[in-house]
């Protein structure tokens, strides 16, 4: 039975790393950078089911994205649950927190595994910092 190919992570790292440095919303360049099925690797079921990598609009990376969870007046912009949604919703306000990618079933496990091992500690200590910056403009502007 063919399985499903996942991208080797070393011919991706550079262009990976690339684009979670950027401040912007990075699960759809990390669909593209996943390695799909190819078209021999289809599942022999009833439907004979072939796999894409394409946004399935499933909306996991909206519900996970700690922006809009903090802003939600954000969403009334728009009732798309796309990555092109995401991207307009969040754009150059993205917290780098790689929720995103991690949620979006498009995505490669290589590329998930990849991210936990990598960012995810520097990732937490950007948010909390956040949080605690956040938390003081609450605190002052409530006195
Ligand atoms: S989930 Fe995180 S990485 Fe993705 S767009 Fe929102 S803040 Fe950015
Ligand atoms: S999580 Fe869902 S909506 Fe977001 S990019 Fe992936 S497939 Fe598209």
């Amino acid at each position: 039975m063919p399985g499903l190919q996942q991208v080797d992570i070393k011919r991706v790292e550079r262009i990976l790393n690339i684009v979670l440095d950027e401040v912007k919303p990075p699960v759809a360049r990390c669909r593209l950078l996943s390695s799909g099925f190819a078209p021999y690797h289809t599942f022999q079921v009833t439907e004979n089911l072939e796999g894409f990598k394409g946004c399935i609009g499933c909306g996991n990376c909206i519900d996970a994205c700690p922006v809009l969870a903090r802003e939600p007046r954000r969403r009334d912009k728009t009732p798309q649950r796309t990555s092109f949604a995401l991207e307009a919703l969040v754009a150059e306000d993205c917290d780098r927190c790689s929720n995103c990618v991690l949620v979006c079933p498009q995505v490669d496990t290589t590329i998930k595994h990849y991210i936990v091992n990598t960012r995810m500690v520097e990732g937490m200590a950007r948010l909390l910092k956040k949080v605690d910056s956040d938390e003081e403009i609450f605190y002052a502007m409530s006195q």
